[in-house]
C-alpha cells in the first residue's frame, strides 16, 4: 500500500502542472504496458526510493474557470477524508486570493500532514514575494516553479520523509483482503450486505495500516476474507452527488488497501466511463479484478444477452481480458457465492508462483517457434525467463536486444502465460532485459 497525495488548491494555481512533474518519470514506463484508459489526474510517484500516489483533485472538476467555492470546499474536504498526505498550492503570481483564504480555513483544522507550496517562483525574486503566504496561518512554505522544476526536489524530499518504509508485508498466510468499488448506486451497499448479511456478523475490527482504513474479517460461506472499509464508504451519507470525483477517490484509497478489487457494474447502465476508470485505477496498482455486473434481475434476457454484455466489457477493458465477469443480483442475491468464490480464486491466481525450469521448458520453447521480429536486419533471441520475487506476477525474459522488443510481442507472451498458468483477474507484468 502506498501513501497518497491529494493535490489542493483553486483552480490555476498550477495543480496540474505539478501533477504532471511529479508522475511523469514513472508514468512513461507503465503506460507503454497498459492499454487502459489513462486518468490524468491520478498516477504514481516515486521519489528517494519511496513510491506513492497523486491525485490531482482540482482535475476532476469541470469547468474550473468559473469554480463555485462550495465545489472546492467539498473538494477539499474529500481529499482530507481519504488521502494521507495534502498538498495545497498557492499562486505567487496573483497572492492571497479569498478562495485560498477559504480553503486555508479548512486546511488549518486538519491532523493530516500539509505541505504548502508557492508555485510559479520561476526566479529568485519572485521567492521574496512568497513571505505573504505566512499570512494564511498554516506555517511554512515550499517555494517551487512547477514549470521549470525548481524547488520540487526540494518538496519531494519533504513528503517522502514522512512516508513511512515500505514495510516487507503480507505475510503467505494472510487472509485475502477485498475492496468492493463502483461508482454510486451501483449496489455496492447492497452486495456487501447480500453478503455478509444484515447483522454484519463482525469477527474482529482490525486498525488498519492508517487510521482511516479499517479491515473487517468475516467468515462467510466457508471462506475467510478482510474487507476493506474506507472512511470514504463510512461516511456515504455525506455527499450524495453522483460525480465521479468522489467515487475515484473512494475507489482510490479502498484500492490501494486491497488484494483484490471487486468492481460492481449497474447491469441497468452498462460498463461506462467511470467503471472503466475505476477498473483502470485497480489495474495501474496490479490489484486482482472481478467484475460483478448487479442488478441482473432488471433486465430483460434474451438468448444472448449475458454473452452479449460480457463481450462488450471485454472489449472495453482490451488487452486485459482475462477476467472474471458474474452477473449477479444482490437484491435476490443470485450468484453471491460464486462471487466471493471467484474473488478468492483471483487472490490465489495473484499469489501463484511459476517454478524457473517448468518456465523456461514452458515459454522457451514457444518463444523460439515465434520469435519477437526481426528489426533492423538482426535476430532477437530470448535466452532466459524467470518470474521476479515479488508480490504481484512480474517476469523478466532475457534477450540479446531487449531494446528491439516492441508491445505486441509482450502481450503475445503475456497470452501464452495466461494460457498456460490461471493469473485470471490478475495483471501481470512482463519485462526485457539484456542478456
Ligand atoms: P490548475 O488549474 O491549478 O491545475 O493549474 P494549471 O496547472 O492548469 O496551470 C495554470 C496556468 O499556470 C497554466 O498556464 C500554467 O502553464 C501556469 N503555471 C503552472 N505552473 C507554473 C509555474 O511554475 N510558473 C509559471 N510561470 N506558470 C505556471
Ligand atoms: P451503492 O451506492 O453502490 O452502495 O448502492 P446501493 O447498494 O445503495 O444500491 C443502490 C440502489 O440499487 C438501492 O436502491 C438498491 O436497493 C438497489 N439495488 C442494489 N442492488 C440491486 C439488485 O441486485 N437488484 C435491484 N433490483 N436493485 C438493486
Amino acid at each position: 500500500m502506498s501513501s497518497i497525495v491529494a493535490i489542493v488548491g483553486r483552480p490555476n494555481v498550477g495543480k496540474s502542472t505539478l501533477f504532471n512533474r511529479l508522475i511523469k518519470r514513472r508514468e512513461a514506463i507503465v503506460d507503454s504496458v497498459s492499454g487502459v484508459t489513462r486518468d490524468r489526474h491520478y498516477g504514481k510517484s516515486e521519489w528517494n526510493g519511496k513510491e506513492f500516489s497523486v491525485i490531482d483533485t482540482g482535475g476532476y472538476v469541470v469547468g474550473s474557470d468559473d469554480i463555485f467555492e462550495e465545489e472546492i470546499r467539498k473538494q477539499v474536504q474529500l481529499a482530507l477524508d481519504e488521502a494521507d498526505i495534502i498538498l495545497f498550492v498557492v499562486d505567487v503570481e496573483q497572492g492571497i486570493t479569498p478562495m485560498d483564504e477559504a480553503v486555508a480555513k479548512i486546511l488549518r483544522q486538519v491532523e493530516k500532514p500539509l505541505f504548502m507550496a508557492v508555485n510559479k517562483v520561476d526566479n529568485a525574486m519572485r521567492a521574496a514575494d512568497a513571505v505573504e503566504f505566512y499570512n494564511l496561518g498554516l506555517g511554512d512554505y515550499h517555494t517551487i516553479s512547477s514549470v521549470n522544476g525548481s524547488g520540487t526536489g526540494d518538496l519531494l524530499d519533504a513528503i517522502v520523509d514522512i512516508i513511512p518504509e515500505p514495510v516487507e508485508d503480507e505475510q503467505e498466510n494472510e487472509l485475502p483482503r477485498f475492496a468492493v468499488v463502483g461508482r454510486p448506486n451501483a449496489g455496492k451497499s447492497s452486495f456487501i450486505n447480500a453478503l455478509i448479511g444484515e447483522d454484519r456478523n463482525i469477527v474482529t475490527n482490525i486498525a488498519g495500516t492508517t487510521r482511516d482504513s479499517i479491515d473487517t474479517k468475516y467468515n462467510r460461506f466457508g471462506f475467510e476474507f478482510n474487507l476493506v472499509d474506507t472512511a470514504g464508504i463510512r461516511k456515504k451519507s455525506k455527499v450524495k452527488e453522483d460525480l465521479e470525483f468522489y467515487s475515484v477517490m473512494r475507489a482510490v484509497r479502498a484500492i490501494e488497501h486491497c488484494d483484490v478489487a471487486v468492481v460492481v457494474v449497474d447491469a441497468t447502465r452498462g460498463f461506462e466511463g467511470q467503471d472503466e476508470k475505476i477498473f483502470w485505477l485497480a489495474e495501474k496498482n496490479r490489484k486482482g479484478i472481478v467484475i460483478l455486473v448487479n442488478k441482473w434481475d432488471l433486465v430483460e434476457k434474451e438468448t444472448n444477452t449475458m454473452r452479449d454484455f460480457e463481450r462488450k466489457i471485454r472489449e472495453t477493458v482490451a488487452p486485459f481480458t482475462d477476467i472474471p465477469i458474474i452477473f449477479i443480483s444482490a437484491l435476490t442475491k443470485q450468484r453471491i457465492f460464486k462471487a466471493i468464490e471467484t474473488a478468492v480464486e483471483v487472490f490465489e491466481n495473484r499469489k501463484r508462483k511459476i517454478q524457473t525450469s517448468k518456465l523456461n521448458e514452458t515459454m522457451l520453447e514457444i518463444m523460439q517457434q515465434t520469435p519477437p521480429p526481426a528489426t533492423k536486419g538482426k535476430f532477437i533471441k530470448i535466452k532466459y525467463c524467470m518470474q521476479l520475487p515479488t508480490h504481484t506476477p512480474q517476469f523478466a525474459f532475457f534477450a540479446n536486444l531487449p531494446q528491439y522488443i516492441k508491445d505486441p510481442y509482450r502481450r503475445f507472451v503475456e497470452n501464452k502465460l495466461r494460457e498456460h498458468y490461471d493469473f485470471t483477474g490478475v495483471p501481470i507484468t512482463i519485462y526485457f532485459r539484456q542478456k
